[in-house]
């Protein structure tokens, strides 16, 4: 019987994992996807996440997990009557998918088992554990005196446990070769409403130009999309 399962790990799951394992406890961490996984993320982390990686990861955001411009600036916001407001902030630009495998890495060096492509399908609990079934290669069960989810805003347990209904924003972002006349170094965020039911947004990775809209009702996706492509 482990100490701790923790379901997902995103940024959230590995850090718990790694907290605890560090703390001495027995933890297994499940992701249900292969890793390293693909995350849909701009991938800015601004000052504060910085901070906290290197609080409880004990190192910077590592190289590997960077991508071009390395350095973000700040944000760019467009609000609903086309007014541009600036927010000037040192970040760092990464790749999701490098970012959060490095930080399951740390969880592991500190001493936690790691199980990717291992979904959680269902907790019981019984008065002194919590059995997590979960499909990895089979479906099987293991024991834990606590459970913590972090699977994500998407998250079943979350839902199941709260019986709130999921109120999902669709967001859709392709990534695109060409040249544009904004700089790489901030992320743009506009929120007119002709353009997005929440934010459309701009930014940079690698040699890519990443354009984005979210939308509540993900029938008019495309519809918003192509505001959006046209305004740029
Ligand atoms: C389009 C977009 C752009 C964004 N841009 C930024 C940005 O630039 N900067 C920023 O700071 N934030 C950004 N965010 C927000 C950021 O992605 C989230 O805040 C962050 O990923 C939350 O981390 P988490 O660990 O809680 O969840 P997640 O990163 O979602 O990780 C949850 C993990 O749990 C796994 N999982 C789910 N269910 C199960 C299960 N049943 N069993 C096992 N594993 C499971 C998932 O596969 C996933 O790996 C953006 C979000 C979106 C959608």
């Amino acid at each position: 019987m482990y100490d701790v399962i923790v379901i997902g790990a995103g940024p959230a799951g590995c850090s718990a994992a790694k907290a605890l394992a560090d703390g001495g406890k027995s933890v297994l961490l499940v992701e249900k996807f292969p890793l390293p996984r693909y995350k849909s993320c701009s991938g800015i982390l601004i000052k504060k996440t910085m901070e906290l990686t290197e609080r409880y990861f004990g190192e910077p955001v590592p190289e590997t997990a960077l991508c071009l411009p390395v350095e973000n600036r700040g944000m760019i916001f467009t609000n609903d009557s086309g007014k541009e407001l600036r927010f000037e902030q040192e970040g760092r630009n990464v790749w999701r998918a490098d970012y959060d495998s490095w930080l399951a890495r740390k969880a592991v060096s500190a001493g936690a088992e790691l199980r990717d492509n291992t979904a959680a399908l269902e907790c019981c609990e019984f008065p002194d554990y919590i059995e997590v079934k979960l499909r990895g290669k089979a479906l099987y069960s293991e024991k834990a005196r606590y459970v913590i989810d972090c699977e994500g805003v998407v998250g079943a347990f979350k839902r199941k446990f709260t019986k709130c209904s999921a109120e999902y924003i669709t967001t859709f972002q392709t990534f695109n070769m060409g040249e544009i006349s904004l700089d790489p170094h901030y992320f743009y965020a506009y929120l007119q409403p002709e353009l997005s039911e929440y934010d459309a947004w701009f930014n940079v990775k690698d040699d890519m130009l990443v354009l984005g809209v979210s939308v509540k009702d993900s029938s008019k996706t495309g519809e918003y999309y192509a505001n959006f492509l046209e305004y740029m």
